[in-house]
């Protein structure tokens, strides 16, 4: 098969130039277009079959769109999308085939699926708490994968994201409910991505912690959704469909 070809949107950021350096040393694809704020995004984008895109929440709309339109793969790396710009990724993938996903490291992605079973396992006894941490510069907290993390606690539990997470807490709080999930997001320095899930009770807890060290994990999971898509149905999937954890028991 010829190497699938690749444009990379947000190419002059960390992860845009994580995927390009990661692109390199595998064979079965090609960086046909990189395209940052300002460039041709639609001259680049007849070049390519897929397009890679983590820049900018307000971006992938219309990035979603012009690849419905002309028939191309779409990941989506890129957080902190409004329910809006959520609703326009999903309608995109119903033309072409989509992968979304908070985190494309393999780790994290184990990690969802630990949470979803610990969380059946330790039952509604036990109460739940998200923490983050990244580098000073990121631009949106709770993270992406800080927010699936606590969506996946709330399917588990029959709760609702928007309703019951509670993000930080400060003064006269009252006590905690049994139904709220707290979420806490903590920046500094140069923190590619830290999240632990705790489940605590009287007695004891459980803490399940994930450490990104380095951005070429999500590159080269990135460049692995980008290939798993080529030539799929339409379909909004995401990493753990990519990775085949969907039918792990
Ligand atoms: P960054 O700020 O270093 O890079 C973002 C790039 O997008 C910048 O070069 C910026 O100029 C560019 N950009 C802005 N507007 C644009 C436009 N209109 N068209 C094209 N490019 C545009 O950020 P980063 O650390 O590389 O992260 C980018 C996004 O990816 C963030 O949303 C971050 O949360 C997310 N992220 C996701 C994962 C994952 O595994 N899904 C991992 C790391 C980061």
């Amino acid at each position: 098969m010829t190497p699938l070809r690749l444009l990379i949107n947000g190419s002059r950021g960390r992860m845009g130039q994580a995927i390009i350096g990661w692109a390199q040393t595998d064979s079965e694809v090609t960086v046909a277009a990189a395209v940052d704020a300002g460039d041709d995004f639609g001259a680049a984008l007849a070049q390519a079959e897929a397009v890679i895109d983590f820049s900018h929440h307000t971006v992938t709309p219309a990035v979603a769109a012009a690849c419905a339109a002309s028939g191309k793969v779409l990941v989506v790396g890129t957080t902190g999308h409004t329910d809006a710009e959520r609703a326009a990724i999903a309608e995109a993938a119903t033309r072409i085939p989509v992968v979304f996903a908070p985190n494309f490291s393999i780790g994290v992605n184990t990690l969802f699926w630990l949470t979803r079973k610990a969380a059946e396992i330790l039952g509604p006894g036990f109460d739940l708490e998200v923490v983050e941490m990244h580098h000073r510069l990121k631009k949106d907290a709770p993270s992406g994968t800080a927010r699936r993390l606590a969506e996946i606690l709330a399917e588990t539990r029959g709760l609702d994201y928007g309703r019951d997470t509670r993000h930080g807490r400060e003064g006269i709080t009252g006590e905690r409910t049994a139904t709220e999930i707290g979420v806490h997001a903590i920046r500094g320095g140069d923190v590619v991505g830290d999240h632990t899930v705790i489940f605590a009770t009287p007695g004891e807890r459980v803490e399940l912690t994930h450490k990104a060290s380095s951005r070429e994990t999500f590159a080269a999971g990135s460049i692995r959704a980008a290939k798993w898509a080529r030539g799929r149905a339409p379909g909004l999937y995401d990493m753990e469909d990519v990775l085949g954890l969907r039918s792990l028991a």
